[in-house]
């Protein structure tokens, strides 16, 4: 079954001219270019811990590229190149067929090259190692944030987290929130043009609070953060009315991919113009400070009262 598999996917892969050697071969052999470093990541999709049971095929193709390229705009690289294990229960050429229908729609938008991989039957598990490049030493990092320095988002958190509850709920389900959960958009242009513009980046997979406890811990710093600032829709107050549940959702729900940034603000504007270059929303929502802790005011500027925690694998209680 592989074999066939393997030839499916084989037959619709694009290919890229620093791609020496892609798949059908014991490993691939590509071309770095000059001057540049590699920066690669993996992440693994596991079905009905990752993704809804129900999730559509060209859904999970999407996304399981989609986390990785996330993860690449985040350290304000440019992507190239992925590898694509699978796990399958059944030699399903049906759930292959679709799953790259998603799969490769996103690698087309962003000119990325699937060079190989592996493919195993046992149960719907997909890993995604990305590769990308950056110009040496240019590498986004968790580390790098100042004192004084404002705290950025791209989007709107809690969107994917709200789709997620709608849908474990079982009541009215909002498609424009659910399509936040299975087809999050990867910021790899607004990653690019953050390069030279923020201090530090990281991107929210497991919730606002906890990605951004991670810029401070590396940074060794603090933030406060205003609640009042943080970007919302139509979509995300309908979807979840109460304000303080809303806030919860915002500040620890998962699956955001969105770009937490560190800025000083005297490159306000500049990065304003960035993220408008590429068509990415994107707001200040606080202020890194001395100390290591992080605080939140609520939109009277009083301190938050609610529950702050992010999603953390090994804490079941938490889903
Ligand atoms: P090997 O036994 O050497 O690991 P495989 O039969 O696993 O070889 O794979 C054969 C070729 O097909 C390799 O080039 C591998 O990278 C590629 N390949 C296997 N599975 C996938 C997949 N899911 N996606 C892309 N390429 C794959
Ligand atoms: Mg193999």
């Amino acid at each position: 079954m592989e074999f066939d598999l393997i030839e499916r996917i084989r037959r619709r892969v694009a290919t890229r001219a620093d791609v020496a050697l892609g798949i059908g071969d014991d490993a691939a052999v590509l071309r770095i270019p000059t001057g540049q470093e590699l920066v690669t990541c993996v992440d693994t999709l596991n079905a009905g811990v990752h993704f809804p049971l129900d999730t559509a095929p060209e859904d999970i193709g999407w996304k399981a590229l989609a986390v990785n390229l996330s993860d690449l705009a985040a350290m304000g690289a440019t992507p190239a190149w992925c590898l694509l294990s699978l796990s399958l229960p059944h030699g399903d050429a049906a759930f292959v067929e679709a799953f790259l229908d998603g799969f490769l729609a996103l690698a087309k938008q962003h000119e990325v090259a699937l060079v190989g991989g592996d493919t195993t039957r046992g149960p719907l598990a997909i890993s995604v190692t990305a590769m990308g490049f950056v110009p040496a030493g240019k590498a986004l990092q968790r580390r790098g944030a100042q004192v004084g320095d404002e705290v950025w988002i791209t989007g709107v958190p809690g969107e994917a987290a709200a789709g997620l509850q709608q849908w474990r709920d079982g009541g009215a389900r909002d498609t424009v929130l659910r399509a936040r959960l299975d087809r999050p958009t990867p910021r790899v242009s607004a990653g690019l043009a953050l390069r030279d513009l923020a201090t530090a980046c990281i991107d929210v997979s497991d919730g606002l609070l906890a990605d951004l406890g991670h810029v401070l811990n590396a940074s060794e710093v603090g933030a406060c953060l205003e609640l009042g600032k943080l970007p919302g829709s139509s979509a995300l107050s309908a979807a979840i009315p109460d304000a303080a549940k809303r806030a919860t959702l915002q500040l620890s729900g998962g699956d955001d991919y969105e770009l937490c940034f560190t800025a000083p603000p005297s490159q306000r504007e500049a990065v304003d113009a960035a993220l408008a270059q590429c068509d990415t929303a994107g707001r200040v929502i606080g202020t890194i400070e001395a100390g290591l802790e992080l605080r939140v005011l609520d939109a009277m500027g009083e301190p938050w009262q609610g529950v702050v925690r992010g999603w953390n694998h090994f804490d079941q209680e938490q889903r």
